[in-house]
């Protein structure tokens, strides 16, 4: 039998219990966006504003940035959602883990940063499953099975979705336990966003307010070719958030918005607010879940 919960931070929670959440975030990493108070005040932001709850989707240090990430939720009321997983290769040393690590023991240290408190496993797919990317990827898929936890997929320009989730599916992780993040950036083709989304995966969509990709209008022509082909329950909403971007640490973009500035964006140009609801709260419900229980 199974049961449906989702993992923060301060433990499960039943997903009625989620709110309006935004999937892809970052409030707290240490050595880059780390001062308790600034981050505190941007999660206040978002809270005044009525947001509930978000991911962090930063998988490097858990360990060094849990006991924070577990005290900003606490004193904010914000329900954070953090992740164990891995980034980009480049992004670490050689004699780091991802690399000096078996397959075997990187599983291990996924299911462990999960039991610790993280509630999604986050992967990088930077060019072809090979190599250590292969073995980081096996590793997750193993951490995926024995937890129950969702899958969340930084993509990159040259990420071709459907083998991607194709790869997943062949090792027994069904499409609708991965979110796959960034694809609005990478709008050469449209067809692989509705062939994810007909698979079942979850298309998490953060350009938002990132001139330096698109402006709100393409991102709104995105969302909105997406509803009119039937994919409303697969599109999920989140800012990327970094140092130079939040409001708080002296950036324009507040955590706050989406539902400040986005939404009423999206509003305007025809969407309503059944499908706001259902892409801010009902599908990230669905997406967030630990599925305990159940064979995948
Ligand atoms: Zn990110």
């Amino acid at each position: 039998m199974s049961r449906e919960l989702i993992k923060t931070v301060n433990g499960f929670i039943s997903p009625l219990e989620l709110g309006f959440c935004q999937c892809h975030e970052h409030v707290f990493i240490k050595g880059d966006i780390d001062d308790y108070a600034l981050s505190l005040k941007e999660l206040e932001l978002y809270k005044g504003s009525g947001g509930c709850s978000l991911v962090d989707a930063g998988p490097q240090n858990l360990s060094a940035n849990l006991e924070v990430l577990k005290r900003l939720s606490m004193e904010s009321g914000v329900r954070i959602i953090a992740s164990t997983g891995f980034h980009k290769l480049s992004y670490y040393r050689n004699t780091h883990d991802v690399f000096t690590k078996s397959k075997e023991d990187l599983a291990e240290m996924f299911v462990k940063e999960t039991e610790a408190g993280a509630g999604v496993i986050k992967v990088c797919v930077c060019g072809e499953l090979e190599g250590t990317y292969r073995k980081l990827h096996e590793s997750a898929i193993h951490a995926a099975k024995v937890t129950g936890s969702p899958v969340m997929f930084h993509v990159d320009e040259d990420t071709c979705l459907p083998s991607v989730i194709n790869f997943y599916m062949e090792r027994g992780i069904s499409p609708d336990r991965l979110i796959i993040c960034h694809a609005d950036r990478f709008v050469k083709s449209m067809e692989e966003h509705l062939t994810a989304a007909g698979l079942g995966a979850y298309l998490e969509y953060d350009t938002i307010a990132r001139p330096k990709y698109h402006d709100d209008a393409k991102e709104v022509e995105i969302i909105l070719y997406m509803l009119d082909k039937g994919f409303g329950h697969k599109i999920l909403l989140g800012l990327d958030t970094t140092k130079d971007r939040l409001f708080s640490y002296g950036g324009n973009v507040g955590l706050d918005y989406i539902l400040k500035t986005f939404i009423p964006l999206l509003l305007d140009m025809g969407v309503d607010n059944g499908k706001i609801y259902e892409m801010t709260v009902l599908n990230c419900r669905k997406a967030l879940e630990f599925r305990m229980g159940e064979s995948v």
